[in-house]
């Protein structure tokens, strides 16, 4: 008497399986079996030998967290502009700072004391304007209202 195996796997038949390379569940030739146990099995689809690793879910192994995302400090815009102020003002000379007035006559790198901006130093010289960077902002300021004194006696 034959009993007929509920499970009609075996060598040469087909199997539902992973295919390692098609990264699909997808009909598999048998190869090699031990006992029940499927062994080896052959992708139908691209013809790939491979061990025999049954059906799985294929979220399985993209179902990981997601790295979390590490937080970079943001410096804002102002901040920048405050170091950058600090930095470049460190570089002045800070002893020769001049009370701003528009009798006054500045030229590149001034260090400027402005009553109401507070100090700041002479980014550009435009005939009789001054561009004075000041710590969070850049104004254009009148100078040289008066004559200079004369340049040629240094
Ligand atoms: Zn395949």
């Amino acid at each position: 008497m034959v009993t007929r195996p509920l499970n009609p796997i075996r060598v040469g038949g087909e199997v539902d399986a992973l295919c390692t390379k098609c990264e699909l569940n997808l009909a598999h030739t048998i190869l090699a079996m031990v006992g029940t146990k499927v062994i080896r099995v052959r992708c139908n689809t691209c013809g790939a030998d491979h061990q025999f690793r049954g059906t799985q879910p294929l979220q399985k192994a993209t179902s990981f967290a997601a790295p979390k995302k590490a937080s970079t400090p943001r410096t804002t815009a102002a901040e920048r502009v405050v170091l950058n102020f600090e930095e470049q003002l460190k570089q002045k000379n800070q002893v020769g700072a001049r009370l701003y007035s528009v009798k006054e006559t500045f030229k590149l790198d001034d260090v400027v004391d402005h009553p109401t901006f507070g100090r700041g130093f002479v980014s550009a010289v435009r005939g009789d304007k001054v561009d004075i960077t000041f710590r969070t902002f850049d104004k254009t300021l009148i100078h040289g209202r008066t004559p200079p004194p004369d340049p040629a006696a240094s």
